[in-house]
């Protein structure tokens, strides 16, 4: 089942025609199909069990989102207070959340000691000391992983690598030793597992493979060191398709992980983000107008680069579907995609064949769920977008597009400003 579909020539979510969805609440707007969000997280339920998955949720954190993945049985990997607290706020239990980040400042760990989380996954030695002496300050013991570096290129886009000895991400795998000897003497720390996550958009097996085995070599290291290893937390990075990438494939990668680590007896972590909610989420746009220049044809929208940011951070692709069919023999001619915001990066594609557009026309960016709404901003003064969960027959606006009263709210004159016209 493809969760985006031409009904009647009508690009609809389920039974849903998105054109109903963009005259109730309006362009731009994400649009995300629970069904196809359970069916992602079924497969990996299917396939990867009995391993713990938790959802990682910087790729989409709203609310209504979490709580269908929580209602699923998953956790939640997390990299902020902001994250856990909207976790909990979901319903997903605290002794199901990992709490990830190169970062994580004093008052984070503390939160999430004080939820009493399943797992902090530490990236340096500061860190290490930090957690000892906030967890055992408040008479509390930590289970922690340690997230290695295992200098491994994910041969994903180089943004979106976390596993190479140059970049920020963990400890490197050669010192992993030292500081579990360290961290022994340490109080309030139960030195519980290893974690790993080498970047995003994994298409290839091979380099999980290398990490794996980098990841099984320093267990069985750190065990004749005496140190007690029961749990492996082996990250996300699960690729989708954009454009033309073949899906990384499950059942390829559990056989990897059977075949590398599956011998050591720990339980098993996978944090998937992406792969949960890519596919199953679009943003819907109008055609603001059509300008044809000397030398472009520009389909110029109401979604900008705040609205969706890929494109033009990680030079992404995402699929542009017209909501209603183009008849057959349409005349596909190219066009730069852009938005209204006042910078030339503003560009969703750069001559893409498009079919015949005009202003009023509803397109699609598909594969907009992970990674789209959570990176938005109100850059250009344009409020957040609404996002709308499609189930079955019916949608609902699961958060609503902010009032520009809203959006001035928190904003404050300072007294010598507040007279009348300024200058007090
Ligand atoms: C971002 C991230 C993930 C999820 O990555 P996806 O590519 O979205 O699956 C998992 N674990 C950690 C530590 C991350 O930073």
């Amino acid at each position: 089942m493809r969760p985006f579909d031409y009904i009647d020539g009508s690009l609809s979510a389920g039974q849903v025609p998105l054109a109903d969805i963009a005259a109730e609440v309006g362009t731009p707007a994400y649009v995300y199909s629970a069904d196809a969000i359970e069916a992602a997280y079924r497969e990996f339920e299917t396939v990867l069990a009995p391993a713990r998955i938790c959802y990682a949720m910087k790729a989409n954190g709203n609310l209504a989102v979490l709580r269908l993945l929580a209602g699923l049985g998953a956790g939640a990997d997390v990299v902020s207070e902001g994250e856990l607290r909207r976790a909990l706020a979901a319903g997903i239990a605290p002794e199901k959340i990992v709490f990830s980040g190169v970062g994580k400042t004093d008052a984070e760990i503390e939160a999430a000691l004080r939820d009493g989380i399943l797992q902090i996954n530490v990236e340096s030695v500061p860190e290490v000391r930090s957690l000892s002496r906030i967890a055992a300050g408040l008479g509390r013991t930590a289970s922690v992983a340690v997230r290695i570096n295992p200098d491994v290129d994910a041969g994903t886009l180089d943004q979106i690598s976390t596993g190479r000895k140059t970049d920020k991400f963990g400890v490197a795998w050669t010192e992993a030793p030292a500081l579990f000897r360290e961290a022994a003497g340490l109080p309030g720390l139960s030195m519980d597992g290893i974690a790993v996550h080498i970047g995003s958009q994994l298409g290839d097996l091979e380099p999980y493979r290398r990490a794996f085995r980098r990841v099984a070599e320093l267990v069985r290291t750190l065990r004749a060191d005496g140190a007690r290893i029961r749990r492996l937390d082996l990250g996300g990075g699960f690729g989708i398709r954009y454009r033309d990438e073949i899906p990384l494939p499950l059942a390829g990668y559990a056989r990897v992980v059977q075949e590398e680590v599956g011998g050591l007896g720990c339980e098993i972590v996978v944090e998937p983000g992406r792969r949960l909610v890519g596919p199953a989420g679009l943003l819907l746009a109008s055609v603001v107008a059509v300008k044809e220049t000397p030398a472009r044809r520009f389909v110029i929208v109401d979604a900008g680069m705040n609205d969706l940011v890929r494109p033009m951070m990680y030079g992404a692709w995402h699929d542009i579907l017209p909501l209603d069919a183009p008849p057959a023999g349409a005349d596909y001619r190219p066009a730069d995609v852009v938005g209204p915001v006042c910078e030339t990066t503003d560009k969703f594609a750069d001559r893409r064949l498009l079919p015949p557009l005009e202003a009023g026309d509803l397109i699609a960016f598909c594969e907009a769920g992970a990674y789209g709404a959570v990176m938005s901003s109100t850059y250009n003064g344009r409020p957040l977008v609404p996002e709308v969960l499609v189930r079955g027959n019916g949608f609902d606006v699961v958060r609503a597009r902010p009032t520009f009263e809203e959006s001035l709210a928190l904003e404050r004159l300072p007294d010598w400003l507040s007279g009348p016209g300024g200058q007090g």
